[in-house]
């Protein structure tokens, strides 16, 4: 862009570089709407456009300079000292019947400037500087009055904006739903990038595909508020674990079960001693009884701190054993948390897919004080997710509403 030349007058310089203006900006849609072939949108545009403020504005002595604060209020702005002045200005030095002409030209050139910068303005986004904006402001302005700008027959360009991320949810991954379907517990949680990431889609809501109420899921949560669905649920998998010394004859799900038969091999090996249990499955009808045993020693308010109403107890899911510690014979649920066995459960159940799930300190979350013998089988991936993320309730870590009580 050159500068005006400072041999012509005052009053012929404007006049040209006024017919200038018109015919720069009458050739920007040209030059600009195919910038794959040559000079970049951006540049060309913010010059032909300042030049169109500063180059006016030098061929009116007196005039003040334009204003590039893009923070002043369009509104605000001095119908004197704004660029568009300028220009009004420099056209009236023009003959009348020229000035009609330049006029139509101009009018029209405004507005296809306007349109294009509307476009150019929506793609480039922040990047557009200062006086860029501050120019684009009276540009805008001046083609909101003349109207919307002709299309082309070619259409306007279309900016590419990159589509927004949409929130990945497991439940579109045709291997997750595969999995969920065929009743894989670890296939899906493997599916949807493993225990962390499973919690994590569950928790924030974005995977509805998942039930924290199907029974038959590793994942169910039961608690106070959350009863068994149906609630005389009885799970179809049930075993009694190998190599492990059962004082009841009750029986886990096939995972869980093999799952205990593996801590404590692993216990013992480890030199921890010997891990036995007391009580794992119990039926509907067995919780009512067992249930109604400590409501008749202690009352309902005392039973329902330590025991969990038919419907509502995690050992009907088949998914929890309560642990007891042996030395030749076997110490009672309340020796576990001070035992070897105990300790060593804290540090390592997680790695067989149990957690503590009563833990010490959360009864106003969990509805039940602390149970070091109560081991929820949840599966090794979320038991990990569910250890590295420093959880202490099953409620938490899905992100659902504490349940203290009924
Ligand atoms: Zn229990």
């Amino acid at each position: 862009m050159t500068s005006p030349d400072p041999e012509l007058s005052p009053r012929r310089a404007a006049r040209a570089e006024a017919e200038r203006l018109a015919t720069a900006a009458l050739s920007l849609p040209a030059a600009t709407s195919s910038p794959a072939e040559g000079a970049p949108v951006e540049p060309v545009t913010r010059r032909q456009l300042r030049a169109a403020a500063t180059g006016a504005i030098a061929m009116q002595p007196g005039a003040a300079p334009a204003r590039a604060d893009a923070s002043a209020p369009v509104g605000g702005r001095s119908e004197r000292s704004g660029p568009l002045s300028s220009v009004r200005a420099a056209l009236a030095a023009l003959p009348a019947r020229r000035r009609r002409r330049l006029a139509i030209t101009a009018g029209c050139a405004v507005a296809a400037v306007g349109g294009l910068l509307l476009i150019i303005g929506a793609v480039a986004g922040s990047g557009a500087d200062a006086t860029a904006s501050a120019t684009v402001d009276d540009a805008a302005l001046t083609a909101a009055a003349a109207g919307p700008p002709a299309v082309p027959d070619a259409g306007l360009p279309v900016p590419e904006v990159s589509a927004v991320a949409a929130t990945a949810t497991p439940c579109d991954d045709p291997a997750f739903t595969a999995a969920l379907a065929a009743g894989d517990d670890t296939a899906a949680i493997a599916a949807a990038g493993g225990g962390s990431a499973f919690r994590a889609a569950v928790a924030s809501g974005i995977a509805p595909c998942v039930s924290l109420s199907d029974p038959d899921r590793e994942w169910v949560v039961v608690n106070k508020q959350r009863p068994l669905d149906p609630i005389d649920y009885r799970a179809g998998d049930l075993i009694m674990p190998q190599n492990v010394r059962a004082l009841e004859d009750s029986a886990l799900r096939a995972a869980a079960a093999n799952a205990l038969t593996a801590m404590v091999k692993a216990a013992s090996d480890a030199g921890a001693g010997e891990i036995g249990y007391l009580s794992a499955f119990r039926s509907y009808s067995t919780q009512q009884s067992t249930y109604a045993g400590r409501v008749a020693v202690g009352g309902v308010a005392e039973a329902d701190r330590e025991s969990a109403r038919a419907g509502y107890s995690e050992h009907q899911s088949g998914l929890a054993v309560d642990i007891v510690p042996c030395t030749g014979s076997c110490g009672t649920l309340d020796d576990v948390a001070a035992s070897p066995q105990g300790a060593w459960v804290r540090e390592h159940a997680w790695e067989f897919g149990f957690i503590t799930r009563y833990a010490e300190g959360r009864e106003s979350v969990s509805g039940y004080e602390p149970e070091a013998w109560h081991q929820r089988y949840i599966g090794p991936e979320l038991a990990r997710a569910y250890h590295e993320g420093g959880y202490t309730t099953l409620e938490e870590f899905f992100g659902l509403p504490a349940a203290p009580t009924y």
